[in-house]
């Protein structure tokens, strides 16, 4: 192939923008023509910066309209502009931010769109009909999961209705700090966790009864918990009833034989579209996903709030350095005091550990053409869509508000799954450039793909190809659109996710910035 052959394509997102993203599956060869009236000047790999125009050592590098980073050298029209040189900017003083000053106004609400889901007790909806066994402590997980082989072997083929058994294990519940400030972290995680909409809204729990977690301080007198208590739902693997661990095994399945005739009575309802809890995540980001994934996860969640859902996003240090783009869109100036407490949290977190946000991009961020976590936080953000920020909710604490939320956890694929599970999720939309076979037992994952290069790689991976956009195929409208419905699909049962499909579901991860004893 020569260079007259290589039809070159950059993708430029603000006017403002003095860098744009190569396109092409292989890159840019050296010397390759642009539309633009220039030549690159180096071989620029796919999805990595070109330079729009000379950028002299120390003036701004500008990306989404917003300074990315600084010059380091002399860079000159056509050249690659990656991570050696540029310096990082400063991020946002936390003190010094707009406070709701450009609250997006409402959009014309979306009626009629619905799914069938299993209406639970406490107004909540599962996607999912699942029994769901949760652990006080690691010492017990290895017989939960015995006993959970045991009941998916002989007792769920009699319960059609429930889709499948899972143990709800972790690491934590004894050999902690249980009073230290930091617990309340992972206690709550664990307990919303249980209460997630897939489990039916009530939890079974094993316990050991000597750890620290006990039953009690897991769910504390909670009346909405009616199936804890006398009537055997938790069972203590050292009560002097049992006098062997086939006495343990058999007091876990009665119990959960009891649930399950509970949760198989229960149907698929028709549901407003207002009942779903949507989480967004991305992983394994590159320079596409904040121009073709993110961007259609964005019009989708407008889609969802303009139809009365719930929409979560995420992932603290990867919208620090954006945070006065949020801050100004908080709905109200308490909303965004909430937003600046949760980053100031986490910066002082980072601090203690002697790490600051550079330290999130990946190898494979930088491969796929991140720059550094200001690039990558831009293209993050542009998940949220744009409307305004209703909320805020603390790690491992369940969101109440209607409309689009911010859910406070760490960018950690596994940790923001759990959290955003914990906050009551029943549909979990995962952005992807480099591409991961992540997935959750708990809820349904769409994985979304930035490039179409992946989606042919992993056919039977990825569930929407958003790299369309990114070759003029289809519109971010169009990929929005057709991702709403996919949601929609997925949630009503009759469209299963690839994750699904295959079993891939990724452990509980528990974020505990408590300390170990
Ligand atoms: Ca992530």
């Amino acid at each position: 192939m020569t260079i007259e052959d290589v039809k070159s394509h950059l993708i430029c997102v603000h006017p403002l923008d003095n860098v744009a993203v190569a396109v092409n599956a292989g890159g840019l060869p050296k010397g390759t023509p642009l539309t633009e009236g220039f030549a690159v000047r180096e071989f620029v790999p796919a999805a990595h910066k070109v330079a729009l125009r000379d950028i002299p050592q120390g003036s701004s590098i500008v990306r989404y309209g917003q300074v990315i980073g600084y010059a380091a050298i002399d860079i000159a029209q056509g050249a690659w502009v990656h991570t050696e040189i540029m310096t990082l900017p400063a991020p946002p003083a936390l003190d010094a931010l707009p406070l709701a000053t450009a609250v997006p106004p409402e959009l014309p609400p979306i009626t009629g769109m619905t799914f069938q889901g299993y209406r639970n007790a406490d107004g909540s909806v599962g996607t999912k009909n699942l029994l769901g066994i949760t652990t006080t402590v690691q010492c017990v997980a290895p017989t939960v999961e015995f006993a959970v082989r045991r009941i998916k072997a002989e007792l769920l083929p009699r319960y059609p209705n429930v889709d499948d058994v899972l143990a709800i294990t972790h690491p934590y519940g004894c050999g902690v700090a249980i009073n230290a400030p930091g617990a309340d972290v992972p206690i709550r995680t664990i307990r919303n966790l249980s209460l997630n909409p897939n489990f039916g809204g009530a939890p079974m729990a094993v316990s050991l009864g000597c750890e620290k977690l006990q039953p009690a301080r897991l769910f504390p007198g909670s009346p909405s918990l009616p199936v804890l208590g006398d009537d055997g739902y938790v069972i203590r693997l050292q009560d002097a009833e049992h006098h062997s661990f086939g006495d343990m095994i058999a007091a876990i399945m009665r119990a959960a034989e009891r649930r399950l005739e509970q949760l198989n009575r229960r149907q698929r309802t028709t549901c407003p579209a207002s009942d779903l809890v949507v989480g967004l995540q991305c992983g394994g980001s590159d320079a596409f996903s904040g121009v073709t994934a993110n961007p259609s996860l964005g019009y989708a969640a407008d889609l969802l709030v303009r139809a009365g859902a719930t929409v979560m996003f995420s992932e603290v240090t990867e919208v620090r350095d954006a945070i006065h783009l949020l801050t100004a869109r908080a709905a109200s100036v308490e909303v965004a005091e909430e937003l600046i407490r949760e980053m100031a949290w986490y910066d002082e977190y980072l601090d203690r550990g002697s790490a600051d946000r550079s330290a999130n991009p990946t190898p494979g961020n930088k491969r796929g053409g991140l720059s550094n976590i200001v690039e990558k936080a831009l293209g993050s953000i542009a998940k949220s869509g744009s409307t305004a920020i209703r909320a805020v909710v603390r790690p491992g604490d369940r969101v109440i508000n209607r409309g689009l939320v911010f859910a406070a956890t760490p960018a950690s694929d596994f940790i923001c799954g759990t959290l955003q599970t914990a906050a009551g999720m029943n549909m979990h939309v995962f952005t992807t450039g480099e591409g991961t076979p992540y997935g959750l037992a708990t809820v349904p994952v769409i994985k979304v793909s930035s490039q179409t290069q992946l989606a042919e790689r992993w056919p039977d991976l990825i569930d929407l190809d958003a790299g369309r956009i990114a070759t003029g195929e289809a519109s971010i409208e169009d990929v929005g659109r057709e991702l709403f419905q996919m949601i929609l699909d997925v949630a009503s049962g009759r469209r299963r996710t690839w994750a699904d499909h295959w079993g891939l579901h990724n452990a509980t991860a528990l974020f505990n910035p408590g300390p170990v004893t």
